[in-house]
């Protein structure tokens, strides 16, 4: 996500050494590499200019405190200028005093509609609402059995015009005004507190989808049209974005795909050119790489600042809150943390979701952007299958693990013994840390243990 975008600004900062203020040339040199920057990063002309006007302005100005050097000082501008043109505050979901409150999404085909759709009905159903999800995509073959899976995987009921087209290629005919309405309708009846409508959408921008999509938002009143657009389209998210200004008016726009090798420039132009906030994020082909939009947090990211806010985040949703407890009490009462802790808790890191993009989440300077690149997700599945190798007798007393008994771990779970080796050693270090905070009466906020 915003990789090289990232890396040229960085490097760019780096380069401005020295004390005090900046000088008019250390700024318009860095102004001219943060635009080339945003230019390779597909971010539309008009934005750009305007970006790089601001951060100039700021630089020559007396705003900045002095107690920053000059890098620090590009930063915190550039920082600023970035929360600005990514929407400022963070924009929650308007809901309906009366439910159902209804949220119809609109965009591209293929921008992640309908996979956006189970995202948002898990997210929320996670906040304690009861959504129901409608689908209203009558045009893609297949399109109304995908949601309905995607319904399926996240525990959360749709609507569809015909119950059991299960057929692969069928597609459903129909009229997905009257299906939105009906499905409105239906949620309603069923108390279901908000509706999450599925348009279809197109190739490219076309009247006949505008105009379906326009009387759809005519027939259903949403509270919330979300412009769905797929952050890897470069240049002509801009027209696009315009386009579907124009013709449903959209409330809020939704970033999918910015896990791809986004440049990032959609991101960065949308709001820009249309005035509407981005309120969340589509990072991944599963229901759970999905993000509320915080500008602050993501220009974090971008300068490589971290975005630990996220990361505690997701970790207080996906721990499971027995074995938080159970650890909590092992803890208190000072009892061993054994291996089959360790093995617990790195099923709790798992749940949080892809190790390698927590770890992006981490600031620059704890994890760089090389060894992120040479993290291998399998590295945890080798270290599960050593540690299910042992015996239970000897996860609980790693200390019985002799040379013949490391070998025939290392056989059962089909790793060289050196990697058992350094598992037990890291092991040992796990231990020695969580004795250490036992002793002291503190806690951790999460628990660690991760390889
Ligand atoms: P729709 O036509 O707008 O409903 O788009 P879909 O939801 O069917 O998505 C199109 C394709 O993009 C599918 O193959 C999805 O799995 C994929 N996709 C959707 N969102 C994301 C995302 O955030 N990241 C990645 N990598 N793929 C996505």
């Amino acid at each position: 996500m915003f990789n090289s975008l990232s890396d040229r600004l960085t490097a760019t900062f780096k380069n401005l050494g020295g004390k005090g203020r900046l000088t008019e040339a250390q700024i318009d040199g860095t102004v001219r590499e943060i635009r080339r920057a945003l230019l390779d990063a597909d971010v539309a002309l008009p934005v750009v200019r305007e970006f790089v006007a601001h951060v100039k302005e700021r630089a020559l100005g007396e705003e900045v405190s002095k107690s920053l050097n000059p890098g620090q000082q590009v930063v915190k501008i550039v920082n600023d200028q970035l929360v600005d043109i990514l929407g400022g505050e963070t924009r929650r979901l308007h809901l309906a005093k009366n439910p159902p409150t209804v949220i119809m999404l609109a965009g591209l085909q293929g921008a992640g509609k309908t996979t956006l759709a189970g995202k948002l009905a898990r997210h929320l159903k996670s906040e304690g609402h009861t959504p129901l999800l409608v689908a209203c995509d009558l045009q893609r073959p297949n399109a109304v059995k995908q949601l309905q899976v995607n319904g399926e995987r996240v525990g959360v009921p749709v609507y569809a015009p015909h119950p059991g087209v299960s057929s692969e290629s069928e597609s459903v005919t129909g009229d997905p005004v009257a299906v939105a309405r009906d499905g409105v309708a239906e949620a309603r009846a069923k108390l279901h507190d908000i509706v999450i409508v599925d348009t279809a959408g197109r190739l490219g921008v076309d009247a006949e989808m505008m105009q379906q999509a326009a009387d759809i938002r005519a027939a259903v009143e949403p509270d919330e049209v979300l412009f769905v657009i797929d952050s890897m389209i470069g240049q002509s998210a801009v027209e696009t974005a315009q386009a579907f200004n124009e013709g449903v008016d959209f409330t809020g726009v939704v970033l999918s795909k910015l896990d791809g090798d986004a440049r990032g420039g959609a991101a960065l132009s949308v709001r820009h050119v249309t005035g509407k906030p981005i309120m969340f994020a589509s990072t991944g082909e599963g229901m759970g790489d999905f993000e509320v939009f915080h500008p602050d947090r993501m220009a974090s990211r971008i300068l490589d600042m971290g975005d630990v806010l996220t990361l505690i985040e997701q970790a207080q949703k996906s721990w499971d809150q027995d074995e938080a407890q159970r650890m909590a009490k092992k803890f208190a009462d000072r009892e061993d943390f054994t291996l089959d802790d360790f093995l617990a808790q790195m099923q709790q890191v798992r749940k949080m979701g892809s190790m390698k993009k927590m770890l992006a989440m981490m600031p620059g300077s704890a994890i760089s952007r090389q060894q992120l690149e040479q993290f291998d997700e399998r590295q945890i599945d080798r270290i599960e299958a050593i540690v299910r190798s042992m015996t239970p007798h000897e996860r609980n007393a790693p200390k019985i693990l002799n040379g013949s008994r490391r070998a025939r771990i290392a056989r059962g779970s089909g790793v060289q013994v050196s990697e058992v080796n350094q598992l037990i050693e890291r092991f040992g270090e796990a231990q020695k840390m969580m004795k250490r905070m036992a002793a002291g009466g503190g806690m951790p906020g999460m628990p660690g243990g991760g390889p």
